[in-house]
């Protein structure tokens, strides 16, 4: 068999544990012996991070930059045990952290659908796509326990040293909890920016919803932007696509979602955002069959699963024990970002790849043969049958290569 042929390198960022595992047997199964890979290669993992001192995710990221399309895979966030466990000289920041930053992005994560797992909701038929605007608002702000009466007040200074606002917040007469929280008009453009992208990128409606009813400078600013960035820049295109921008309050849009069939993009400001996505994922199934994309304003994207690095799996891994870690998640990363790289480089062999790949996926499910994970999750009589890491990616394989042929 021709192997499929690439223009443009792939931004490759490995990882750490388990997954880091299934990365390379996904390389070597399913990738490799079908695509001449062509990616420029970042090992995120905890050890190179270390001996980089971090300058590698840095690195990493402005590949991305550069080339526009990354697959990453699960990294390890340290924490107090980490730093103990890998003997790091510090607490490195989380690199997906990192690179969000860098690509001044927003994360899109979707569920994959099989037939034989249900949603919870029962008229949900296609993937729910929650955008969470990971900036600002309560995880930014500043706090304090209110221990006695006293005044309350937000005061606003501007950089000449003009006092420009001072309006009471409450008066305590008794012991309380305040809270000072903020966003930047230029994070919400972003947000917005990279909300109409991912819609256009994957031809799917955009929700996007506030409570500007009740929070009428804060919250009303979020659905100001989004309108008029809507109505300047993407208004034509939407139309052109034939999808909407549909702007409704939380309240309104939740009881909608539970309502809808799904196939659409949720955008969401940080803190619904943080518990729809529990929610929604939940309710479609498994984290493990959960994928996430970091779409930039200006349109560069990153491709991963939405599950950590499944360490309790990694240290049976490291006892010699065969573990069944479910690896879709995964490969729906490499998928995507292969889809992605053959329709910016018009490559349309690869684009045709990345579809038989994820069919292959979905037929090795239906055909009743996944890991241990699903096996609780799908519709009580369907047969079938668990199997380790290493059959599952064998069983993929052998469909993909006569889909190929
Ligand atoms: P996790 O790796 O997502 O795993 C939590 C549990 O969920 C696993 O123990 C496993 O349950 C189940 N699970 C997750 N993915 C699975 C898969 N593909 N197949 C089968 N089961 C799966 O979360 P964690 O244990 O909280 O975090 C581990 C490390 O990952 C941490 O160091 C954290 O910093 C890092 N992390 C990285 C990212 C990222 O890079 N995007 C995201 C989250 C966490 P059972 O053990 O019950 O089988
Ligand atoms: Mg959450």
């Amino acid at each position: 068999m021709k192997k499929i042929k690439m223009t443009t390198p792939l931004v490759e960022m490995d990882g750490d544990e388990m997954t880091r595992i299934l990365w390379q047997m996904i390389k070597d199964e399913l990738l490799c012996p079908f695509v001449d890979l062509k990616t420029e290669y970042y090992d995120l993992g905890l050890p190179e991070r270390e001996k980089t001192r971090d300058q590698v995710t840095v690195d990493s990221a402005n590949a991305a930059k550069k080339y526009g399309v990354a697959v990453k895979c699960a990294t390890i966030t340290p924490n107090k045990q980490r730093v103990e466990e890998y003997g790091l000289t510090e607490m490195w920041k989380s690199p997906n952290g990192t690179i969000r930053a860098m690509l001044d992005g927003t994360v899109f994560r979707a569920p994959i659908l099989i037939d034989s797992i249900r949603p919870a909701v029962r008229n949900w038929k296609a993937p729910i796509t929650i955008a969470r605007h990971a900036y600002g608002d309560i995880y930014k702000a500043t706090e304090y326990r209110v221990p006695t009466e006293g005044k309350a007040e937000l005061i606003f200074t501007d950089s000449e040293g003009n006092e420009t606002f001072r309006e009471t917040v409450y008066d305590f007469e008794c012991k309380g909890v305040l809270q000072g929280s903020y966003n930047k008009d230029s994070s919400i453009r972003s947000f917005a920016h990279s909300c109409f992208n991912y819609a256009l990128s994957t031809k799917q409606d955009l929700w996007f919803s506030t409570k500007d009813t009740i929070s009428k400078q804060y919250d009303q600013t979020f659905k100001l932007i989004f309108e008029e960035i809507y109505e300047k820049d993407y208004k034509a295109k939407f139309e052109e696509a034939g999808i909407t921008y549909f702007y409704t309050l939380i309240d309104d849009a939740v009881a909608r979602v539970i309502r809808s069939e799904g196939g659409f993009i949720w955008a969401c400001k940080n803190y619904d955002g943080d518990v729809m996505s529990d929610m929604v994922s939940t309710a479609f199934g498994s984290l493990a069959m959960m994928t996430s994309v970091l779409v930039s304003p200006d349109g560069k994207f990153e491709y991963e699963a939405a599950h950590g690095t499944v360490t309790r799996h990694y240290y049976r891994y490291l006892k010699g024990e065969e573990t069944s870690t479910n690896p879709i998640a995964t490969i729906y990363a490499w998928s995507g970002a292969l889809r992605k790289r053959g329709e910016l480089d018009g490559l349309a062999d690869l684009v045709t790849f990345a579809d038989k790949l994820e069919a292959a996926c979905i037929k090795t499910l239906d055909d009743g043969i996944m890991t241990k994970d699903l096996v609780g999750l799908v519709t009580p009589g369907t047969p079938v049958t668990a199997v380790t890491s290493k059959a599952f990616i064998a069983a993929i394989h052998e469909r993909l290569e006569k889909a190929l042929a």
